[in-house]
């Protein structure tokens, strides 16, 4: 059964979302693609069924990297799972292939590119053993519309003329229409049922603040998430240098990555953070691809990203593992103008247009007065109709109404005054009256000139951006720097022909830190540093052993015994047997010294029953498993009936059972057409005994083929 996999390698008690569906449907031998957001869980959609499923399952993923760290966590779980790659040396690889043919691995990792090297060679030695999926991870690599096409992806459309008889499951992050239908045409499944989770990221808040001193903004902020691992975002690689070395010099465990740097380096500070040594990660967008910390609690840019998909992506390396983090994004207009020369494609003027079209949408995404995540999954093509997000910085805050035509028409008129030349800066030194060289000396003869003295520097930028977020202003960008028109309606406002009402944010109102589970602070930190000291002798992540929800389950539960450790999170038999005694000496001694008891009888009772499945409660037996593995692993009723030597018809019966139980559909059995005839006389007839039917349908039309259409009718009520 998936659930007792679920619970016994990965240690989870219940699928999440579509999982569920997903595996059944791959484990029926059907063509799958899975669009899901990072974090969604993606893998288990095919590990699952790799465990379930008699042979081997190929996964194709780009990465070595990535592929490494995901074979160490299998294998750490108790599967056996391997990776071909160029790192390996020829005697291993020979080793490798070996157990293959022994039948010895369930999953083999691959890049694509060795998978169909050789003109297939590979490929068709692999073909020779039983093949029970194949998984295409990273699948919008294939697709040219895509924003990461690999051309050897394209190779992978020949996987299905060599398997014919293998059902593929393609999976990807990418959201977008296009890139969809050209991944299945490309991989040649194109009825793959297509299986689309919503990008919302419920665990990350989003953030975006003015930037003003944001060095400070910085240090308070990790300072005030201390043992928390995140991601600083810059734009250049000079600016990652200088503010990791700033960090380092305040005392935080941090360090910067970019492209500029060799392998080696790149290598070792990666490491250094998946395995908590370094926790700050000061990075160019050069970072992350091939990471998949789950635990990366926040991710902040200290340079506007180039659109909205980037900060998507970016903001999405926080929280895989479904814990509150943070993103937070530190605005300036002057990152904008900075920002367009980076994204201007040379000789290229159309792609230019479309980049820096985009990145007018991030600008006004950082200015609009919008839930963030409702715009953000809008953006995707999602409708999000919750009225406050609750964790973002516009539904955080309270924002107050006033009428505001005096301050506009004070802010227009110096613009006019100024003949429209000036940026935010110049305008506001001269509203305040600024002694500055800078101001022209003729301006400051002006009537206008420190009309606005009484109004903060702040205050004044926040007014600006909100005359130009209501087309009062606008900011023209030709010429050499950016300076700030009036617009038709702004020239009414100054005629006083037309009110203007401000809303501005007042105060962000405090998040309600509101743990989800309530656990001992102080007995998660001496866990923490126990795992920490697993981690380091096994030479893996500390997240590899088990994750932060394990932890808070650990310190919140109190499991005292091994059996207890079942209902906690992430406790598969594996990392019991492994870890169990360690963690439990720590929670048993700590549970003694402060008087505390168990709490794991509450996790007990939490735990949502497995759904019941209807007509079938006791699921299937022994032998009825067995035809059923038999049958999605490709051989014919007639072939299992001569492999295990039952008669047809209880092989028939099996299958019929497994139709009750929702583990296989009809469609497996039988041909379209026959279960839409079927069908119609069963739904007309529905107190008619099988005989009745039988007389009332062609001779072609075997009992059993009746039953089990039956079957199938009633099981979905
Ligand atoms: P993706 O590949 O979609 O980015 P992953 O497969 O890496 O996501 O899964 C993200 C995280 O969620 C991992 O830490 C994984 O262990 C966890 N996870 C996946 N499925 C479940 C589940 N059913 N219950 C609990 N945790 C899960
Ligand atoms: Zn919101």
């Amino acid at each position: 059964m998936p659930n007792t996999i679920l619970k016994r390698y990965f240690g989870y008690d219940t699928f999440r979302d579509q999982q569920e569906e997903i595996i059944h449907h791959v484990c029926q031998g059907n063509h799958t693609l899975v669009v899901m957001p990072t974090g969604g869980g993606k893998s288990l959609c095919y590990q699952l069924p790799a465990l379930m499923l008699e042979g081997l399952t190929i996964v194709v993923s780009p990465l070595i990297a990535l592929m490494k760290d995901q074979v160490d966590a299998l294998v750490n779980m108790g599967i056996r799972a391997v990776a071909l790659n160029s790192s390996l040396s020829a005697e291993e690889q020979r080793a490798t292939m070996n157990s293959i043919a022994a039948g010895e691995i369930t999953l083999l990792y691959i890049a694509p590119e060795r998978l169909m090297s050789d003109q297939g060679r590979l490929l068709e030695t692999l073909s020779n053993y039983k093949i029970a999926l194949i998984a295409i991870d990273e699948a919008h690599c294939v697709s040219m519309w895509g924003h990461d096409f690999r051309p050897e992806y394209l190779q992978l459309g020949k996987i299905r003329a060599l398997l014919p008889q293998v059902p593929v499951i393609a999976l990807t992050a990418s959201a977008d229409d296009m890139t969809r239908k050209d991944i299945v045409q490309k991989l040649g499944i194109p009825e793959a049922r297509v299986f689309m989770s919503s990008f919302n990221r419920s665990n990350i808040h989003y953030y975006i603040e003015q930037k003003r001193d944001a060095y400070s903004a910085i240090v308070n902020y990790i300072a005030e998430h201390p043992q928390q691992s995140g991601i600083i975002y810059t734009l250049s690689r000079a600016n990652a240098e200088m503010l990791a070395q700033r960090l380092q010099d305040d005392g935080f465990d941090a360090a910067y990555y970019h492209a500029g740097m060799d392998a080696n380096a790149r290598n070792t500070v990666q490491e250094a953070f998946k395995k908590d040594t370094i926790r700050i990660m000061v990075a160019t967008i050069a970072f992350g691809m091939g990471i998949d910390k789950p635990d990366v609690r926040f991710v902040l840019h200290y340079n506007i990203p180039k659109n909205i998909e980037s900060y998507y992506q970016e903001t999405g390396r926080a929280g895989r593992d479904g814990l509150k983090s943070d993103a937070i994004l530190y605005y300036s207009y002057g990152d904008v103008i900075t920002m367009r020369r980076f994204t201007e494609v040379e000789n290229n003027p159309e792609r230019s247009e479309i980049m820096l079209q985009k990145l007018a949408q991030m600008d006004r995404f950082c200015n609009a007065n919008i839930c963030r995540r409702k715009m953000l999954l809008e953006y995707f093509g999602e409708t999000y109709t919750v009225e406050n997000c609750g964790s973002c910085d516009f539904c955080l805050s309270k924002r107050i109404s006033f009428e505001g035509t005096i301050i506009a028409q004070k802010a227009l008129s110096a613009v006019v005054r100024t003949e429209e030349r000036f940026g935010i800066g110049y305008l506001i030194d001269f509203l305040r009256g600024s002694r500055s060289e800078k101001i022209w000396k003729q301006h400051k003869q002006f009537k206008t000139y420190g009309i606005g003295a009484d109004i903060s520097k702040e205050k004044w930028q926040q007014y600006f951006q909100e005359l130009l977020d209501q087309k009062l202003l606008r900011r023209e960008n030709a010429g050499t720097y950016p300076r700030i028109t009036i617009t038709e309606k702004g020239k009414r406002v100054l005629a006083g022909a037309e009110e203007v009402l401000f809303t501005l944010t007042e105060e962000r109102v405090a998040v309600d830190e509101k743990k989800l589970l309530e656990y001992d602070n102080q007995l998660f930190e001496l866990l923490r540093s126990l795992r920490t000291r697993i981690a380091y002798r096994e030479a893996i992540p500390p997240y590899m052993v088990v994750g932060d929800v394990s932890l808070q389950e650990l310190a919140g539960y109190l499991p005292l015994h091994k059996t207890d450790l079942i209902h906690i999170n992430g406790f598969g038999e594996m990392k019991i047997a492994r870890y169990g005694e360690q963690f439990l000496d720590v929670i048993r001694k700590y549970a003694k010294e402060h008087q505390l008891v168990s709490q794991i009888s509450k996790k007990k009772s939490a735990k949502p029953a497995v759904k019941a499945r209807p007509k079938a409660p006791e699921g299937l037996n022994a032998s009825e498993r067995m035809t059923l593995d038999m049958f999605l692993g490709g051989k014919s009723v007639g072939e299992i009936a001569a492999i295990r030597e039952l008669h047809y018809n209880t092989i028939e019966s099996h299958l019929i059972s497994a139709i009750a139980a929702k583990e296989m559909s009809i469609e497996k059995l039988l041909p379209k057409d026959k279960i839409k005839r079927i069908r119609e006389v069963v739904l007309q007839h529905t107190d008619a005994r099988l005989a009745e039917l039988k007389s009332k349908l062609e001779d072609d039309i075997s009992y059993n083929e009746i039953k089990a259409v039956l079957t199938d009718v009633q099981s979905h009520g």
